[in-house]
């Protein structure tokens, strides 16, 4: 057994403005499992947002590769040992479960999850904060898309609506990030929105808030999505009754395996899904991708505003997304000499 710890630095088409700052480059470690004749990849998109830096994934990383060299028999029960990771470190938990997972299923002649099928997979588009035209401009480079998720919680979020609207007249969801702080206010443009051709609203208040958030879903005609108050599956049963929705995302889960539980019990306290991404390469989207069937709403672009993207897998045409034609494990191909 051979782990190797890859640091790469992807770089963004646009520069990524959310509510909370600016980013126009991310470095993310990737996880390289070689034993027998398979290769298993896995990807930590870390987010700083729950508290992960590039030193925090590289020790928690290091961990897994001690473990795997060290015994690689218990790679056939990762999903035993992989709790015993960080439990702050989701990215580093989520790298190591998806290139288990792919070497699992590669070895086993199976698909990364057997539930693919061959629904039509819909994506949304995020555009990022902007000035109006610069926003006008993105729209239109979105055009293959059928629905635009546009990041809002700014001063100008209607200057903002009113950019996009100019451009299309496409269904739309909201995320604002956190960035609305007054539920009275957070309630006027939610009901501003509804009658812009809006289909939800996410975390529309600072996570934590759940008080205001039941207060606002009285009240909001539009359903009222959880992100960043919703990381693993311990989150979920506070939310039931108080959200219509929950965001799903390998990488604030720890990994394809997480996710999917948390997809069950979703189901099971009747909350809608969406399954969504950080920006991430062609691994993190790609096993994502294979339980978008299961979802209501898919928003998995985080590879497509990258412009070096190390990985092909999932590909995107027309707005939809194609799972990899390869049927064997997570079905990635590192594009020759992008990891060097
Ligand atoms: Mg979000």
């Amino acid at each position: 057994m051979k782990v190797t710890l890859v640091s790469k630095t992807l770089e963004l088409k646009h520069a990524w403005t959310l509510a909370r700052g600016s980013t126009s480059s991310k470095e993310y470690l990737y996880f390289k499992v070689e034993h027998e004749d398979f290769t298993g990849w896995g990807e930590a998109a870390h987010n700083a947002r729950y508290g992960e830096t590039p030193e925090s994934v590289r020790t928690a990383l290091e961990q897994a590769k001690t473990i795997l060299e060290t015994s690689p028999e218990v790679i056939h029960t990762w999903q035993e040992w992989l709790p015993n990771l960080p439990q702050d470190q989701a990215a580093a938990r989520a790298a190591v479960d998806i290139a288990c997972r792919d070497w699992i299923t590669q070895a086993a002649n199976d698909p990364f999850f057997l539930k693919a099928t061959d629904k039509e997979l819909v994506t949304s588009f995020s555009v990022g904060i902007d000035s109006p035209n610069r926003i006008r401009s993105k729209v239109a480079e979105a055009n293959a898309f059928q629905v635009l998720k546009i990041k809002l919680g700014t001063k100008q979020d209607q200057d903002i609506i009113s950019a996009v609207r100019q451009a299309t007249d496409k269904p739309l969801r909201i995320d604002a990030n956190e960035g609305w702080h007054d539920r009275e206010e957070a309630l006027r443009m939610i009901i501003w929105l509804a009658s812009r051709g809006v289909e939800l609203i996410e975390q529309p208040m600072p996570a934590g808030q759940l008080d205001n958030i039941a207060w606002l879903r009285e009240r909001s005609p539009l359903p009222l999505v959880a992100d960043e108050d919703v990381c693993g599956v311990d989150d979920i049963d506070r939310l039931a009754g108080i959200y219509d929705g929950i965001n799903v995302k390998l990488m604030k889960a720890g990994g394809a395996t997480a996710a999917a539980t948390m997809l069950e019990k979703a189901q099971a306290l009747d909350l809608k899904i969406m399954l969504g991404c950080m920006i991430e390469s062609s691994i993190g989207i790609t096993a994502a991708s294979f339980l978008a069937p299961q979802v209501d709403w898919i928003d998995l672009d985080g590879n497509l505003l990258i412009s070096n993207d190390p990985f092909t897998g999932t590909t995107c045409e027309e707005g939809k997304l194609l799972l990899p034609t390869k049927q064997l494990g997570l079905g990635v191909e590192e594009r020759p000499g992008a990891l060097l």
